[in-house]
């Protein structure tokens, strides 16, 4: 018993120095892509002086604590987000490691972590630029009928046969589309009623993205969750605003969905908690409340 915990642990922490790696790999993504400079070539520089950055000043998480977010070449100062980044990445894929361990199974590992690479990507990507990049929502809902394929236990399905392979692709296919022409008909009729443009083209595809890794129950939650997570922070912020003496009046820099504020990020942050354990009390919900229904949709 003492030994299984152990090699839990251990588990855990490699999944959290791995996650810790690909984070600073994000971070380059995240600086390179938006400018459409390769990610691999060429090796880390400062962005400041152009000096390369030796391998043990670029350790991530270490180098950034170490050196409290100074550059060591010249006076430039690393954002703090770099360092966020590293460790919500690691976190994540800590979790997805010891998710593997308990269950025995890496099904959910490797799947849960090539997702919260990509969503953790789009996030920082679109609070930075305001677009999602098509090479992570649409190279996204690829690799999501890929791996859906690979893995069939990841939509809940028990076999590796290719009939549950193609079952597990096909609920893919259907939560890509379900999902993002769900969202594409709310932004439409947003766009009637209120006049004004509150989604992107990028969120309709990243939608599509999650339902390829969660199904379109995944994909249904996603959108009501990425709503409320979005209202539970950005009302007080409103209000806040409103209140300030003069607040009303410069209107160009009060907040407001799809132009200050991207709604990628809380869809991908509702999403990711769907897919690291919240589909469980989704699905019993949905098959118990909505049994009937269910039957006649044929799922
Ligand atoms: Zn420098």
């Amino acid at each position: 018993m003492n030994e299984y915990l152990e090699h839990v642990n251990m588990m855990t922490l490699v999944g959290f120095l791995f996650g810790a790696i690909v984070g600073s790999f994000i971070n380059v993504c995240a600086f390179r892509i938006p400018r459409n400079k390769s990610v691999v070539f060429p090796p880390s520089s400062c962005p400041k002086c152009k000096q390369r950055i030796t391998w043990y000043r670029n350790i991530p998480l270490f180098s950034w604590l170490l050196q409290r977010g100074h550059a060591a070449c010249c006076s430039f100062k690393i954002p703090v987000r770099y360092f966020w980044v590293e460790f919500i990445n690691a976190l994540a894929f800590a979790y997805f490691f010891r998710l593997s361990v308990i269950s025995s199974s890496w099904d959910i590992g490797i799947v849960g972590c090539f997702f919260s690479f990509i969503l953790i990507s789009i996030i920082i990507i679109d609070l930075e630029t305001m677009t999602i990049p098509d090479r992570f929502s649409m190279g996204g809902a690829i690799l999501g009928l890929i791996l859906s394929f690979a893995f069939p236990s990841v939509h809940q399905l028990d076999g590796v046969d290719i009939f549950s392979r193609l079952h597990s692709l096909f609920t893919s296919v259907l939560g890509l589309l379900i999902g993002s022409s769900f969202l594409y008909w709310i932004g439409a009729f947003a766009y009637r009623i209120f006049d004004r443009d509150a989604l992107g083209e990028g969120d309709v595809k990243l939608l599509g993205c999650i339902g390829a890794f969660c199904g379109w129950k995944g994909a249904i939650f996603t959108i009501f969750g990425g709503a409320m997570v979005g209202c539970a922070l950005l009302i007080p912020l409103m209000i806040f605003q409103k209140m300030k003496p003069g607040g009303a009046e410069t209107h160009d820099h009060s907040v407001s969905w799809g132009k200050e504020v991207p709604f990628g990020p809380f869809l991908a942050v509702a999403a990711l908690v769907f897919f690291g354990g919240m589909n469980e009390f989704v699905d019993k919900w949905l098959s118990v409340k909505l049994a009937p229904l269910l039957n006649v949709i044929g799922s």
